[in-house]
């Protein structure tokens, strides 16, 4: 069975890890179920500082009342065209999304020196002949890498540093533009309600052996993609899978 999109990204891999039957729900049947309101904020929060990043490339950047215009406007309209599982209300994830918007605004912007924003990047990995595609949030003048989140709780280190994504970023760069001694950073912002931000930043510094366990990695994924294999992993968070009800009636072919 060929890669259903016809290359491999780091959702992919990460979704083919949670569970080779997701995946094919997600995937190979392309079954798009409702997002919900936490994927979706983080997706509003991107739009408005992909927006934020092109305006200070550009010479002229948002200030935070425009800044908040951008992602309320997104949000507003986002709202009216996508269907979305709201577990916790609009108005409370609106005021979420504006607050992490605004400690952006005054936290972490104003030292940051866009050189590229939402750079997608590709390349074949020739051991395996297989098209490695991601979608780099920020990269900054002197190369660092940054990927931002939004999310609930805090992250723990074990969590940023056994990622695969930083890696395939890096490798990505590396291949498109060469290779460069740069910073990878993952900015995460973190937070239950409006009341109360907080962040936490993870420098990830690469093992040695770092491009080598991701290309074992993507080789395992995609043999087993084309193989067909698409078991379920059970877990204590399938009762938040968004194919929980699928899942339990039909089983991959
Ligand atoms: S409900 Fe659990 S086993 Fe089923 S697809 Fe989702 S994660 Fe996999």
């Amino acid at each position: 069975m060929p890669l259903p999109r016809g290359y491999i990204s780091h959702s992919q891999i990460r979704t083919y890890k949670e569970c080779p039957k997701k995946y094919y729900f997600a995937y190979i049947e392309g079954i798009q179920p409702p997002i919900n309101e936490k994927v979706f904020l983080g997706e509003m929060f991107h739009a408005a500082i992909e927006e934020y990043f092109g305006r200070k490339i550009s010479g002229s950047p948002p200030n935070e009342e425009e800044a908040a215009d951008v992602f309320s406007s997104a949000f507003d309209s986002a709202c009216l065209e996508r269907e979305i599982h709201w577990q916790t209300p609009r108005r409370e994830t609106r005021e979420r999304g504006l607050a992490f918007l605004q400690y952006f605004m005054r936290h972490i912007a104003p030292a940051i020196q866009p050189l590229m924003v939402e750079k997608e990047l590709s390349a074949e990995i020739p051991e395996i002949g297989v098209i490695l595609k991601g979608v780099i949030d920020l990269v900054e003048e002197d190369f660092s890498i940054t990927d931002f989140k939004t999310t609930t709780s805090r992250w723990s280190s074990s969590r940023a540093n056994n990622s695969p994504q930083m890696i395939i970023y890096k490798y990505l760069f590396d291949r498109s533009f060469g290779s460069v001694q740069a910073s990878l950073k993952y900015e995460v912002l973190y937070a239950k309600n409006a009341g109360h931000i907080r962040h936490q930043t993870f420098v990830i510094v690469p093992a040695a052996d770092a491009v080598e366990k991701l290309l074992q990695l993507i080789g395992h994924v995609v043999e087993n993609i084309n193989g067909g294999v698409f078991y379920a992993i059970a877990n204590p968070y399938c009762r938040y899978c968004e194919f929980h009800g699928l899942c339990r009636g039909k089983k991959p072919e």
